[in-house]
């Protein structure tokens, strides 16, 4: 019991010590709340100020609010409206009274112009009411608007109100609580005290009491290990803090360290720079002087350089001055060498020219003199010219590569033209070719002579031969906007006739023949369709002429249109086809001139006969029978007739054939003796014609390559090749190859195209032709 009394009083003064310590902290609480309590007693008084305040400043709001501008601009205009009423209820009380006066008979009294203006003023403050009204209506919204704005404010004021007494009962409430608990915290130590005391007193009672402060002991203690524990969190707490202050300190320590190190480090570097720039400065400066004294000793060299360097210097300046003069005088020289040698180049150029010229001049003479001499040439050859004419491709020639042309000319030469045969091209001399281009102004030019010479009794024929199509009906009579020879001729004879009226007297008249199927028709005669023959004048005079053969004077070239048309009448009734008939028949126009000088009484007589001939196109020998094989062979006939006669005479062969054709015997006079004659050979560009053109230029050039030479046997014996011949023996000497005529063109069918044979057959048929001529 001691023991446990000695232990329970150990036990006591441990308490008694606790609880001092208790009482301690409680002292300290209590000062705590002591020192709280004020404060919240403070802000208990503040809060309520601030109500006090609040309510205050809602009532100063809520009289504000009453006194506002719209409430008494409300007010005024309520107090308007009542004013404009009672005005309105006036003012229909006189309406009344004034309807009711006007019923009365005052027609001619001053009222109605006042009832006019007081009903226009009536009108005018209805208006007035109206607009009234409807700012009142306005205003009422407005004022409307503005009470729910005031109803809003009150309620979010009374929620506000409402705030404040929660927040005020909160407070007096935990001040309550805090009062409660002081209260409880003053009575524990009494307790406590009381419990010592029985312990002290009341030994039998100690067990009990003992048992119970036990308990209570136990009770305590879990309270002063709770305690205990928050002292501990808040211990642990304050050694968290402190470790954190240490660590906090412990990196400050560091970081000054380190600022430390990286001052002193600087103040190193520094200091190492300092000493490291004097030393580079000593360096420099030492060096500056070196170099000096090196610049010193230099210049003491250049010095004494210049020195030496002057006189090279001065004659370095004259040199370069002379150079400077040279260089200012170089374009100068240039210029005048540039024009020197341009003038040196001009004159090598004129000599060049001149020499060109002079060349030319020389080439031109000897132009003119083969032309001279072509011209005698073609004199001694019996006046016989071979023209040439390529009329232009045409609509009739179609399109594609048988329109093609096939005709070129000679740019420097006007008597050659060259034809592209199967890929050959052949070239051809004539006297004079006129290019499709040449107008008929162009070709008349160069037969007037021929045409003129007739008024000096000359007789003169001019054929137009080629293929059917190739222009030679518009060469001899062209069209109406554009005549031909025919036409131009005549007026040409007109007006040549004319200058030379004042010494002679002239007279031009026409005949207009055709030989067809060598019949001869008279154009201008009453029998068109009777044949005519060529008599021997019985003067004996040896001189051709055709009785009933109808001559017209002409004097006008509109006598020589009628003369014309007359012709072609005549022409047309006589055949169904006249194109068909033309191509096959020679058209005639013989005009002759017949002139008498008064002064001595000489007569001259000139014929000049223009002949647009037959179409010259071989037949085909197969197709052609009956009519048409004998118009062919007529024609054939003819034709070869005409070759031979132009080739016995320009041969000069004392027998020329003229008997054989109607068309030669016709013509004899105006082919023979001194007579002109002109071959105008005309063909077609066309590729598809080059067969026929060919033949014909080939006609033209035999025609006029016939050399003169001494009348031989040989050559009295050769006759001109028949159409058909003349389309086998192309590149032959033809003349001499084929037997003479024997009236049909029998030749044809001894002939063989196989060319190198042919000399020597040739002579055979020669040989057998001499024994049986
Ligand atoms: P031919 O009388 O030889 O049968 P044409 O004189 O009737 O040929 O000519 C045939 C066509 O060619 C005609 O329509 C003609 O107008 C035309 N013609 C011929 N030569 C020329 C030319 N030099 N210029 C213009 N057209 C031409
Ligand atoms: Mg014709």
């Amino acid at each position: 019991l001691m023991a446990s009394m000695a232990h329970l009083q150990e036990e006591k003064l441990r308490l008694q010590e606790e609880l001092l310590g208790l009482q301690e902290k409680l002292a300290a609480q209590e000062n705590n709340e002591i020192s709280r309590s004020p404060q919240l007693q403070g802000q208990v008084e503040s809060l309520k100020a601030k109500l006090l305040e609040q309510a205050q400043e809602i009532s100063r709001l809520r009289s504000e609010l009453g006194g506002t501008d719209a409430e008494k601009h409300r007010d005024l205009l309520a107090a308007e409206n009542e004013r404009l009423r009672q005005d309105m209820k006036a003012c229909e009380g006189e309406l009344r009274e004034l309807r009711w006066q006007q019923q009365a008979p005052c027609r001619d009294c001053t009222h109605l112009q006042e009832n006019a203006e007081l009903q226009e003023r009536l009108s005018q403050l209805q208006r007035e009411a109206e607009e009234t009204r409807a700012k009142l209506a306005e205003l009422d919204l407005e004022v409307q608007q503005k009470t729910n704005r005031l109803a809003e404010v009150e309620l979010r004021l009374k929620d506000s109100l409402a705030e404040r007494a929660e927040e005020e009962e909160r407070l007096s409430r935990r001040l309550r609580d805090s009062q409660e608990t002081i209260a409880s915290l003053k009575s524990q130590p009494q307790q406590i005290k009381y419990i010592i005391k029985t312990v002290e007193v009341e030994s039998a009672k100690a067990k009990q009491a003992l048992c119970e402060s036990q308990s209570r002991n136990q009770y305590l203690q879990e309270q002063v290990g709770m305690q205990r524990q928050v002292l501990k969190e808040m211990e642990q707490q304050l050694q968290s803090s402190q470790k954190t202050v240490a660590q906090l300190r412990a990196q400050i320590a560091m970081y000054e360290a380190e600022l430390e190190r990286a001052h002193g480090q600087m103040l190193e570097e520094m200091q190492a720079m300092e000493e490291e720039k004097n030393h580079a400065i000593e360096e420099a400066f030492s060096r500056a002087q070196v170099e000096m004294k090196a610049v010193h000793e230099n210049l003491a060299g250049v010095r004494t350089n210049l020195l030496t360097l002057q006189p090279a210097l001065r004659t370095l300046t004259h040199d370069y001055n002379s150079l400077k003069r040279q260089v200012r005088d170089f374009p100068l020289l240039l210029q005048e060498t540039l024009r020197s040698a341009r003038a040196e180049i001009g004159q090598a150029i004129e000599e060049v020219h001149n020499t060109n010229r002079e060349l030319l001049r020389k080439y031109q003479r000897e132009l003119q003199l083969r032309k001279k001499c072509h011209n005698e040439l073609v004199q001694l050859k019996g006046n016989i010219r071979v023209f040439g004419r390529v009329r232009p491709i045409t609509k009739e020639d179609g399109e594609g590569p048988e329109a093609v042309n096939a005709v070129t000319f000679d740019a420097d030469d006007d008597a050659v033209l060259h034809l592209l045969h199967k890929g050959k091209q052949v070239s051809f001399e004539l006297d004079k070719v006129f290019p499709p281009q040449a107008s008929q102004e162009e070709v008349f030019q160069e037969v007037q002579a021929l045409v003129t010479s007739c008024i000096d009794g000359y007789n003169v024929c001019i054929f137009a031969y080629g293929q059917t199509g190739a222009g030679k009906t518009y060469t001899m009579e062209g069209t109406a906007a554009n005549p031909g020879i025919n036409q131009r001729a005549l007026q040409l004879l007109f007006s040549e006739v004319r200058g030379k009226a004042a010494d002679w007297d002239y007279a031009i008249s026409v005949s207009v023949a055709e030989i067809y199927n060598e019949a001869l028709r008279d154009l201008l005669g009453k029998e068109p369709q009777e044949k005519l023959e060529i008599k021997l004048c019985p003067d004996g005079s040896g001189q051709l002429y055709v009785p009933g053969l109808t001559e017209f004077r002409v004097q006008s070239v509109e006598d020589i249109n009628k003369v014309f048309e007359f012709g072609h009448v005549n022409r047309a009734t006589e055949c169904t086809n006249l194109n068909e008939h033309s191509s096959r028949s020679h058209a005639l126009l013989i005009v002759t001139v017949r002139g008498l000088d008064r002064s001595t009484g000489l007569r001259t007589t000139g014929k000049l006969n223009l002949v647009d001939l037959a179409g010259s196109e071989r037949v085909g020998r197969s197709g052609a029978e009956g009519s048409r094989l004998r118009e062919a062979q007529h024609i054939n006939k003819s034709l070869s007739a005409l070759g031979d006669v132009i080739y016995a005479l320009r041969s000069r062969q004392g027998h020329v054939p003229f008997r054989n054709s109607k068309l030669t015997y016709l013509l004899q006079d105006s082919l023979s003796g001194d007579s002109k004659t002109l071959m105008m050979v005309q063909v077609s560009p066309a590729e598809k014609n080059t067969s026929e053109t060919l033949c014909s230029l080939k006609f033209a050039e035999r025609v006029r390559s016939v050399e003169l030479g001494p009348v031989s046997r040989k050559a009295e014996l050769a006759s001109w090749p028949s159409q058909e011949q003349l389309e086998v023996t192309e590149g032959l000497p033809v003349p001499f190859l084929f037997p003479p005529h024997s009236g049909a063109p029998s030749g044809r069918s001894h002939v063989s195209p196989s060319t190198g044979q042919l000399s020597g057959r040739a002579a055979s048929i020669r040989r057998k032709l001499q024994t049986s001529g």
